[in-house]
């Protein structure tokens, strides 16, 4: 069945998102010679964001990606931490080359699907995919609202929300308890803004198991929101509170909500020719609720693999090969990240966190493991 009324396209590689895991994915794929077709429900990608724009310069190097003045907004130092009872934690990154960016994150999502479009990738926007197409019950593309595309690999790069996953038989639906809920506004006006720290406050009266951030995107401009999880209220309640707390003085030029996976990542994210990066297949940092670095670098062996499964005739089998290659780079970080999210949820632990952490602010290569794992790991924010 392909869709009596729908038109027909075919290639080698379908990937379903264009967010960071799609956008890599269908560059790794398009860049190791697959006819790629890229598609999104959005009809502009990157818009609307919902994201606080942190990100680490680490991946982007290893991705070979040199940051652009248009969607490298600020150029961060490190974390400025409070403690629930309000004490002050400096982590200066060093070396420079680890450190943060804030992002533009609808010109940095542009930016990943040029790459790929440059490749030779093809783009399909305002088309939602709305299941996989099957002959003699094998996988052999996807249906959109618009068409029906015919590929040897489909990727799901479809986030948190991701259907691609379940529509081909993996387990990726996850309890309510395991997401945390996020609410941010974009705030000017915010003319006393130390625009060189990302700045991070624990406790469960200002974001009950999670957090609040204010992420500098200029001089007098910031991300200013709240993860929490299993909260009494929504998350909108608790951005707002401590706005009125932090920001008052902001004027809000955007609000987003969404949701983050508190979960491992999954154990396999290959079934037959179907394939799961970033947030679709759990990819989080479970402590910190990023997730950028990780859809990147996973939608890049993805693609990669795909690309080497369609053009050097190898087995189906081969597309296994990308689990040892994403679980190598990100599994043993998430796993760690996914441990150590509850000492968050414990204002007393956090305290007695932060009185050791005191002394060594400024060393962050020998500030106490605990904190490095527990929030920057390789800087993977
Ligand atoms: C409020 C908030 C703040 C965050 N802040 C940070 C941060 O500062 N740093 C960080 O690293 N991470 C952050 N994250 C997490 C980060 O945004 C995600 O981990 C990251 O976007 C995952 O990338 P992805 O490509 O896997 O999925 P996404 O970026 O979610 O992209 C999925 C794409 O698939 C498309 N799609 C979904 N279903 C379909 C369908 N059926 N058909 C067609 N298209 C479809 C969507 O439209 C979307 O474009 C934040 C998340 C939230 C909610």
């Amino acid at each position: 069945m392909t869709g009596e009324s729908l038109r027909e396209e075919t290639c080698d590689v379908v990937v379903v998102g264009t967010g960071p895991g799609g956008g890599m994915a269908s560059f790794g794929a398009a860049a190791g010679g697959a006819k790629t077709i890229v598609i999104d429900k959005k009809s502009v990608v990157g818009a609307p964001v919902r994201c606080a724009e942190g990100l680490g310069l680490l991946t982007l190097g290893e991705l070979g990606i040199e940051p652009q003045r248009n969607w490298a907004l600020a150029d961060i130092r490190g974390f400025r931490l409070f403690s629930p009872s309000g004490r002050k934690l400096d982590l200066a990154i060093r070396p420079k080359d680890l450190r943060l960016i804030v992002l533009d994150r609808v010109a940095f999502e542009q930016h990943l699907i040029d790459r790929a479009l440059k490749e030779g990738a093809k783009l399909r926007l305002e088309e939602p995919a709305t299941g996989l197409l099957r002959e003699d019950g094998k996988v052999v593309g996807i249906r959109t609202t618009k068409r029906a595309i015919r590929a040897k690999v489909i990727i799901g790069a479809d986030g948190i929300e991701s259907r691609v996953g379940t529509w081909a038989g993996l387990h990726t639906a996850l309890k309510l308890r395991d997401h945390a809920a996020c609410a941010q506004y974009t705030l000017d006006g915010l003319d006393d803004l130390d625009h060189e720290w990302l700045e991070v406050r624990f406790g469960q009266r200002i974001a009950p198991r999670g957090y609040a951030w204010v992420f500098p995107k200029g001089a007098s401009s910031a991300n200013v929101g709240v993860m929490v999880s299993n909260a009494e209220h929504p998350a909108k309640h608790y951005a707002d509170s401590f706005i009125a707390e932090r920001t008052p003085q902001g004027r809000p030029t955007n609000f987003t909500v969404g949701c983050i996976p508190l979960v491992k990542p999954m154990a396999d994210a290959v079934i037959e020719n179907v394939m799961l990066v970033g947030d679709a297949a759990h990819m989080v940092n479970s402590a910190t609720g990023g997730g950028i670095p990780n859809a990147m670098m996973t939608g890049f062996l993805a693609g990669k693999v795909a690309a080497e499964y369609v053009t050097k005739g190898l087995p189906l089998s081969h597309l296994k090969t990308y689990n040892p290659l994403w679980q190598e780079r990100v599994k043993g970080i998430l796993e760690d990240k996914y441990r150590s999210k509850e000492i968050m949820w414990d204002d007393q632990r956090l305290e007695r966190a932060f009185r050791k952490a005191r002394p060594l602010q400024y060393l962050l290569p020998i500030a106490p493991r605990y904190f490095i794992k527990m929030l920057i790991r390789e800087t993977n924010f």
